[in-house]
């Protein structure tokens, strides 16, 4: 099979933030990747715009050792890497101030894509979104990223929105959120929509419930300060977990195009009922031998943050009424695993007596690490000893299937990156589906707020706090085993 690359048009790529962690770890290893596949024509640019006073060629020792660093495979690639540095630029900009603006304007091209990618702390977004307009740097073409978090709360996402809706129209914002630019993600639609097999099935009629698991073995590392204030729910749920939800539970959108898309994605949060207190358990990582724990980590003695939890939802509507959605994500577990299970119903009358037990098809869909979907299907064990039955898996991992096509399937930041280029906002959050998020999120986190919840301790290397088993054992279901 030969994968095919579609060169973008070309443009100037303004990264705001462009010395900063995310930059060096995902963005400008990405962009490198897509240059050296020839996806980024030779045309294109990338200007990094920071606080840090250097010189465009220390920019581009930085971003070379980025590379070495974070992808020490596509740095092999020497001559590519000397021609990709040839494309990066810097400029020294003050978000608050005025400094430095005028010289990027003097940089970017007229006739030329502009994106603007703001890979800084959310309180400069607002103001780097007005000195854009202030300095003539954008115009009704112009593109900006915004990285997560997007808001707090509802009121908080709201403010955000309503800043960035002064200089710029919906049409030109893109919300982050890389778990749509995964390929299994977008695998997911394939199959959903793209065969005759599944959608039939996909209702509560066949659909016995759905699982949602994003397990991590790190701890909250540098980032406690941050995670303190945030919390699971914050940083995972209303985001990542919720937006795969929508992408499972969706209608069928008339075509594939962004509008159409996050149309039924909202539809879905809107759908969704109120999490009852019972339905929901959260949990707090404590020390093991070789790790500390949560508390230790933040450094906060008395933190209720939670950096597990659990929980059962339903949606309200005609498709899923009956079908709970379990979803799950947590810190220092047992494997680093993301996994979307549709688990369908046991088949109404087995014909081969209560011995062949019971079997269940199972639509299992990683995103990480070996991303790739597995339908279990249940068939005879072979050989002689009568009717027994056993699950076995087909197999659809991508690496397997696609063979070494697949090590080029590109990372998720640099397929949103390109899909900014293209504008095309269909794996991009819209604003009013962050705000329906939020809608649904606030009033579960300002109940434990209100009930001063404390989080259930958990082992590291554990699959969470045993009450997160029993939300399911009270259903007379279990939890997938958390397994790489
Ligand atoms: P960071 O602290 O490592 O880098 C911040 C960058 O912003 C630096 O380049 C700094 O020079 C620049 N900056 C700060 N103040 C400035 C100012 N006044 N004017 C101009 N530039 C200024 O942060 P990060 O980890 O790269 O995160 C950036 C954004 O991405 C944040 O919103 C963060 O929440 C989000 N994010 C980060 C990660 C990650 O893995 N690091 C993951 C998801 C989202």
């Amino acid at each position: 099979m030969v994968s095919r690359v579609i060169p973008v048009d070309s443009f100037d790529l303004v990264i705001f933030g462009g010395t900063g962690d995310l930059a060096r770890r995902k963005i400008l290893p990405g962009l490198f990747r897509r240059y050296a596949s020839g996806q980024m024509p030779d045309e294109g640019r990338i200007i990094g715009a920071a606080r840090s006073d250097m010189t465009c060629d220390e920019f581009r020792t930085m971003v070379k050792e980025a590379v070495e660093e974070f992808d020490p495979k596509s740095a092999k690639d020497t001559e590519n890497l000397e021609k990709f540095l040839e494309r990066v630029f810097y400029v020294a900009v003050d978000a608050m101030g005025d400094g430095g603006w005028k010289e990027l304007g003097d940089l970017l091209r007229p006739d030329m894509i502009r994106a603007f990618y703001f890979s800084v702390a959310p309180s400069l977004f607002g103001t780097i979104a007005e000195r854009l307009k202030t300095f003539d740097l954008a115009d009704d073409d112009a593109r900006i990223v915004v990285e997560k978090p997007f808001g707090k709360d509802l009121e908080t996402a709201r403010a955000l929105n309503k800043s960035l809706a002064e200089h710029f129209h919906e049409g030109q914002i893109y919300r982050i959120d890389h778990y749509l630019g995964k390929e299994t993600v977008q695998n997911l639609m394939a199959v959903r929509f793209g065969n005759m097999l599944f959608e039939p099935l996909w209702n509560s009629q066949y659909v016995d419930h759905i699982q949602i698991t994003v397990a991590e073995t790190v701890g909250v590392g540098g980032r406690g300060s941050y995670y303190d204030t945030s919390g699971a729910m914050r940083d995972m749920v209303q985001n990542h977990l919720m937006q795969l939800l929508c992408l499972i539970a969706m209608e069928p959108p008339a075509k594939f195009d962004p509008d159409a898309v996050r149309d039924e994605k909202l539809k879905v949060i809107r759908a969704l009922d109120p999490v009852e207190p019972h339905h929901i358990v959260r949990g707090q990582y404590s020390a093991s031998e070789k790790s500390a724990s949560y508390r230790e980590d933040v450094e906060n003695p008395r933190s209720f943050t939670e950096s597990f939890v659990a929980m059962r939802c339903e949606i309200s509507n005609w498709r899923w009424a009956g079908t709970p959605f379990y979803m799950r994500t947590g810190k220092r577990l047992k494997a680093r695993t993301s996994e979307i299970a549709v688990v369908f119903k046991d088949a109404p009358h087995s014909i081969f007596g209560a011995e062949a037990g019971v079997h269940r098809n199972v639509l299992s869909i990683r995103l990480q690490p070996n991303e790739g979907m597995t339908l279990g299907v249940t068939i005879k064990e072979p050989g002689p000893g009568g009717m027994r039955l056993v699950d076995v898996p087909l197999d659809m991992t991508f690496a397997e299937a696609l063979g070494p096509d697949a090590e080029e399937v590109p990372d998720a930041y640099e397929r949103l990156i390109m899909d900014v280029i293209r504008g095309n906002q269909t794996l991009f959050m819209r604003g009013d589906e962050v705000e329906a998020a939020w809608a649904w999120t606030d009033p579960i986190i300002n109940g434990w707020t209100n009930r001063n919840d404390v989080p259930k301790p958990y082992d590291t290397g554990s699959a969470g706090p045993d009450d997160a088993l029993m939300l399911m054992h009270r259903d007379g279901r279990r939890w997938r085993e958390i397994k790489e």
